[in-house]
Parts: structure tokens; C-alpha cells; sequence
């Protein structure tokens, strides 16, 4: 059956490199082992070849998975036996209006292909995160991925102008707008941006792009609490000598298990602290990038009870700085698959919510106490369970109770930036509003009525694609 749909592949579209399941077998499936299961891989040198490819399987039911970097989190682009891979890797190509301070980019030109683009020309995308080297923008728009710097220049979602989008009938929606301000009747661009590649395949997209800073610098900072790491942020944000570039949170356990797993010294960096903070500055050169760093923790030390902190004297030591936040691919070298959660916290109630799942989780098992860490300015939080996974779904059930308990009544989400996919789909069923939920499977029969696109996620498979000889 395979054979049958590899030959028809290739003969329906002569231009795109399509692998069999030996070839996906062979080959880095990415951050999800289930990514490669799939029958067959398509990479579509053209959009038009992507409606020919969209039209090709939706006319015979054959389950489509849009695929761009595959550094998601939750299983959005995991395929199965049958399925095929919608590889828009070749998808590239970056126009950049330095002028307007807009970039025009395939959906498969990856971050930081994009961030060197604009580097060039004294620009940047706005939006960092640690898989730059891999995710695409399509990838990051079918998200809506968030980042480092969400707190200043917002979301994917707030980066997008226009989209080039090719719909499950074929056609293509074509609204590359490049300007800020439309008011032109509903913005439908915005069903797409975190979409998950459920409703359409984005093909091209228009950015806002921001001034790079010249210079940048970097401080690691011990504090007793987020509310005190609150206070250090609020300082900065209202700084007039260099600008608040990332705000960094890590709680004790996760600091001491990366400063362990990185096999740093304990007197290297103070992060004897029950919270430490990564804070990076820009300014208009590295000593005044520094300065302001420095004197704007001297005035706020006292007021926000700073425990200890340090400027990195060297781009070296900022970059271990970094790497304490940044490489948390150490968790899963020592926990096989831990359970994993991305919540929005409101930045109220941060320290009681810390307080209280680490409570609670150490009375559901004592080996749950998790490991926090994340993005203090706009209170996303990572949190990871240490202990090898999966656990059963009762356990997973526990923790997710536990986690998400009264946090969509505080305002909160209980996923932030990684989306749903598979894993989140149960508490998108428990905890999204059911009037978002029943307006969600309207869109996507609407849309998508046999149910083709990337069946499952988000979304349970209510409308299964039908399997048909090729
Ligand atoms: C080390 C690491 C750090 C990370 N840090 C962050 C972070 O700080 N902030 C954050 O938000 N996320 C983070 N992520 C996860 C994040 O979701 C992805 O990095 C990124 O947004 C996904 O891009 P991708 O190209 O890899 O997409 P994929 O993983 O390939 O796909 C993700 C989803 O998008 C869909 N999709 C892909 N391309 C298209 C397209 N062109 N059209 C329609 N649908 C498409 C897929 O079907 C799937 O549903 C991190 C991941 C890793 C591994």
C-alpha cells in the first residue's frame, strides 16, 4: 500500500522530494520520535505544489501533517502508519523592506536563517528562542510561539502582518498584508496563528521586524522570591539608559540541577538564591549596555531585597549564563521523557502558585518536586516533574489537576506558548470554555469537513479522514 502511495506522490508532483518509510527510518525524527511514522514525506519545492499536494490527498482522504522544524513540544506534528508529511522545508526565500522594517519569509526559512537575514541590514525578527537553529517561521506562526522576548514585543501572533495560506479545498488565502493597521473586516489570518497546522498550510508570511541592539549585556541575579524578581523587571522597564531585552526566571531546584548537569562551579555564579534571574540589557555600546545593568541593580538592590547578583564581564560568561536557562535538554538526558507542562501564570499570584504546586506535588509523590523555570515577565512558566516518563494516565491526570487547579479562573492558560497537539488536548477538553470548544470544531468542519489536515490535534478525531486506494 505504501509502494502505491510513494508512486502516486511522485507522479502527482514531479518537483518535490518524496521519502518513503525506509528513508524516514534513516533520518532524525526530531523532537518527537512519533514524526517519522508516517507512510511517506513530501517537501513541496513551491506553495503551488503544496495546494497540488493538499489537493492530491484531501481528494482521496489520505491524513496530511504539515511538518517545519519539528522541535514542537506536544505532539502536534507526530504522524502514524498511513499518514503523510508535509515537509515545508523548501519553503524559503526573505525579502526584507528595511525601510518599513518588514520582512516577507517562506514558511520554512528556520529563526535563525531569518535573525542573520535581518542582522544584516541592522534588524531583527523580534522574537528568540532556544530551537532558532531549527524551527521555522511556519512552524512558530502554526504555534504561536512565544520566547524570550513576548514580554516586549508580544507573541507570534503580534509579529504576523499578512499570511500566504493554502486552505484544505486547495485554494490559497492570500493575505500578505504588510502593514500594521487593517481594519478590513474580520482578520482571518488570526484563525491560522496557532492553528497547529489543523486548518490550513501556511505557505508565506509578512513580519514586523525591530531594530537590533547594538550592544547587549547580561546579569544573573539572586533574588528571594519572583515578587523581588518583579521588582528588579519593573526597574528595568522603565530604565532610560538601556532596554529590557529578556527576564529569565529559574526556582532553586532547576538552577542547581543545570549549574550540576553543565558542571559549573557552585562559586562560578551565585545562584545560591531560592529564585535567580537572568536579565539581559541592550544599549547603544557594551559599556553602557554594562552600566546600565549595574546601576540599575545597584539603586533597585536594597528596595527589592537582592540576595547576590553578577554582571558577565565576557561575552563568555554571558553565554554560560545562558546556557543555565537555555539547555534544558539536560532534563531529558536524565529523566527519560518526564512529564512536562508550559503554563501562563498571572503575575500576581506567581509565588502563591510555586508554593502551592510544589506542595502539592510532593504530597502526590515525593519525587515530584518539579523543576520551574521560565519567562518571569509575562509569567510563563516550564515545569517539569523529574522522574522518567510517561507516567500512567492517572499520574499525569494528578499532576495536570494539580497544575492547572483554578488557573483558567486566575486568567491564566495551561498552555502558554507550546500549544496543544496531542499531549494537551485532554485539559483543552477540561479546561478550555465549552462554547470555545463547540465554536473550534465549527471552524473545523467548516474548513476542513473531512477532516484531512492533521487529524487529532487540538482536536480529537470526531471527523476521521476516510481511506480510499490511491
Ligand atoms: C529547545 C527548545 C526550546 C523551545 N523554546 C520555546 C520557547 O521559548 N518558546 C516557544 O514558544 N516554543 C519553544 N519551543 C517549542 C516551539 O513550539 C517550537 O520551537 C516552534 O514554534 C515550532 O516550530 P517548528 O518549525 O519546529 O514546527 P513543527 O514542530 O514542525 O510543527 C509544530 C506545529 O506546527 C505545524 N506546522 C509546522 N509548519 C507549518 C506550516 N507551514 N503551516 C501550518 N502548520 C505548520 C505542525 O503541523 C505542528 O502542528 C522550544 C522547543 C525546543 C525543542
Amino acid at each position: 500500500m505504501d509502494d502505491a502511495l510513494i508512486a502516486g506522490l511522485r507522479a502527482a508532483l514531479p518537483g518535490a522530494t518524496v521519502w518513503g518509510p525506509d528513508e524516514l527510518a534513516s533520518r532524525d525524527p526530531g523532537a518527537d520520535a512519533r514524526n517519522f511514522a508516517a507512510a511517506a514525506l513530501v517537501r513541496p519545492p513551491d506553495a503551488d505544489a503544496v495546494a497540488a499536494l493538499v489537493r492530491w490527498c484531501g481528494a482521496r482522504g489520505i491524513a496530511l501533517v504539515p511538518q517545519g522544524g519539528r522541535t514542537g513540544l506536544t505532539g502536534a506534528s507526530a504522524t502514524e502508519a498511513g499518514q503523510v508529511i508535509c515537509d515545508l522545508g523548501a519553503l524559503r526565500g526573505t525579502e526584507i523592506d528595511a525601510a518599513a522594517r518588514v520582512a516577507v519569509v517562506g514558511a520554512g526559512v528556520t529563526l535563525a536563517a531569518l535573525q542573520e537575514e535581518c542582522a544584516a541590514v541592522g534588524l531583527d525578527p523580534g522574537i528568540d528562542l532556544a530551537a532558532r537553529g531549527s524551527c521555522t517561521i511556519g512552524g512558530m506562526i502554526s504555534t504561536n510561539a512565544g520566547g524570550a522576548m513576548a514580554f516586549r514585543n508580544g507573541t507570534m501572533r503580534h509579529r504576523v502582518l499578512g499570511l500566504e495560506v493554502v486552505l484544505p479545498d486547495g485554494r490559497t488565502l492570500h493575505d500578505l498584508t504588510r502593514v500594521l493597521k487593517t481594519s478590513a473586516g474580520y482578520d482571518l489570518k488570526h484563525l491560522f496563528i496557532g492553528a497547529e497546522g489543523t486548518l490550513g498550510i501556511v505557505t508565506r508570511a509578512a513580519l514586523r521586524l525591530e531594530a537590533l541592539p547594538v550592544a547587549s549585556a547580561t546579569a544573573l541575579v539572586g533574588v528571594p522570591d519572583a515578587a523581588s524578581a518583579q521588582r528588579v523587571v519593573g526597574r528595568f522597564l522603565v530604565s532610560r539608559d538601556g532596554s529590557l531585552r529578556a527576564a529569565e526566571i529559574l526556582w532553586r531546584r532547576f538552577a542547581e540541577f543545570m549549574r550540576r548537569a553543565l558542571g559549573f562551579d557552585a562559586g562560578l555564579l551565585p545562584i545560591d538564591a531560592p529564585c535567580v534571574l537572568v536579565l539581559e540589557v541592550a544599549a547603544g555600546d557594551d559599556a553602557a549596555a554594562r552600566a546600565a545593568l549595574e546601576e540599575g541593580l545597584a539603586e533597585i538592590w536594597e528596595e527589592a531585597g537582592i540576595i547576590d547578583g553578577v554582571v558577565a564581564a565576557s561575552d563568555e560568561q554571558a553565554r554560560r549564563i545562558w546556557r543555565l536557562r537555555e539547555e534544558t535538554e539536560l532534563i531529558e538526558r536524565m529523566h527519560k521523557l518526564p512529564p512536562s507542562f508550559d503554563v501562563s501564570v498571572p503575575g500576581g499570584i506567581l509565588d502563591a502558585y510555586v508554593a502551592r504546586i510544589e506542595a502539592e506535588l510532593t504530597a502526590l509523590d515525593p519525587r515530584y518536586g518539579p523543576y520551574v523555570f521560565g519567562h518571569l515577565a509575562d509569567g510563563n512558566l516550564h515545569i517539569t516533574v523529574p522522574v522518567d516518563g510517561p507516567v500512567s494516565h492517572a499520574a499525569h491526570e494528578a499532576i495536570e489537576d494539580v497544575l492547572y487547579a483554578g488557573l483558567v479562573a486566575a486568567g491564566g492558560s495551561f498552555s502558554a506558548e507550546h500549544g496543544v497537539g496531542l499531549e494537551k488536548r485532554d485539559a483543552w477538553e477540561r479546561h478550555a470554555d465549552p462554547v470555545k470548544q463547540d465554536l473550534s470544531r465549527a471552524i473545523k468542519r467548516l474548513l476542513d469537513p473531512e477532516g484531512f489536515l492533521n487529524p487529532g490535534k487540538i482536536i480529537r478525531g470526531d471527523t476521521a479522514p476516510r481511506t480510499q486506494d490511491h
